[in-house]
């Protein structure tokens, strides 16, 4: 069933008042569980048309529909509370908070909203231990492997219990076997919770487990596989 419907979206960009498209018309569905990497290389587009999907920014035209919900129509709070409820992001840059342990970091992005500790606890345990760090809960991100980090920023991204999670790049900092893994760990997490996973990576290395393979250049689909 169809989850996401992006009709027709640009992204474009003035600088020095030349015109910089990003994104350029592209339109596209996703069903709700898929697993889909999009594959380009650096400046095609990646970065922006995940930001538009999670409404972090907006389109210059066209319209991004989750189940008939047109999130480019959203005000900033309106847009921030939408991701609360529905979005996951694991970014290029981990960024963990270095004095937080992993279970500190991986429960922090629902302090604002904790009500129920325990749950939240209960949860982010949960997650640690699909993501195989229960031995590590109590340590720093300074102590862990860059692999073992992603995988804490994996567990992060899933604590709201999200519909959709993006991952920019999630593998450019490790090598090729660790990244493979973590892709095959954010299948494996999708397979679990039926959560819709979308996956940029400019590596060819990366792409061998998607349901489907979107190519983007020069801000624009090329094709699908
Ligand atoms: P990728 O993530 O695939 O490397 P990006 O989405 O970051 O690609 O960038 C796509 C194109 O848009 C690049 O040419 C980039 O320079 C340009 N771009 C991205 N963000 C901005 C911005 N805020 N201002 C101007 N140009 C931008
Ligand atoms: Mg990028």
């Amino acid at each position: 069933m169809t989850y996401i419907k992006v009709e027709n979206v640009s992204k474009m960009y003035k600088v020095e008042k030349k015109k910089i498209y990003a994104v350029r018309n592209v339109s596209l569905n996703i069903d709700q569980g898929e697993f889909i990497i999009l594959f380009g290389p650096s400046g095609s587009g990646k970065t922006t048309l995940l930001m538009l999907l999670g409404a972090i920014i907006k389109p210059t035209k066209g319209r991004i529909l989750y189940d008939r919900v047109d999130i480019t129509k959203f005000s900033e709070d309106e847009a921030a509370m939408w991701r609360h409820k529905n979005v996951g992001f694991i970014f290029q840059k981990i960024n963990l908070v270095e004095f937080l342990n992993v279970l500190e970091n991986v429960m922090l992005p629902m302090y604002p909203y904790a009500k129920d500790f325990k749950k939240i606890e209960h949860k982010a345990l949960e997650l640690i231990e699909k993501v195989g760090l229960m031995h590590r809960l109590k340590h720093k991100p300074a102590q862990l492997s860059v692999g073992e980090q992603q995988r804490v920023a994996i567990a992060r991204a899933l604590i709201n219990n999200p519909k959709i999670v993006f991952a920019d790049e999630p593998t450019s900092h490790l090598d090729t076997e660790t990244g493979r893994n973590v892709i095959k760990l954010m299948k494996e997490l999708r397979d679990t919770y039926n959560v819709t996973f979308i996956v940029s990576t400019h590596d060819p290395e990366m792409t061998v487990i998607a349901d489907r393979i979107v190519k983007i250049r020069d801000g624009k689909i090329v094709k699908e596989s």
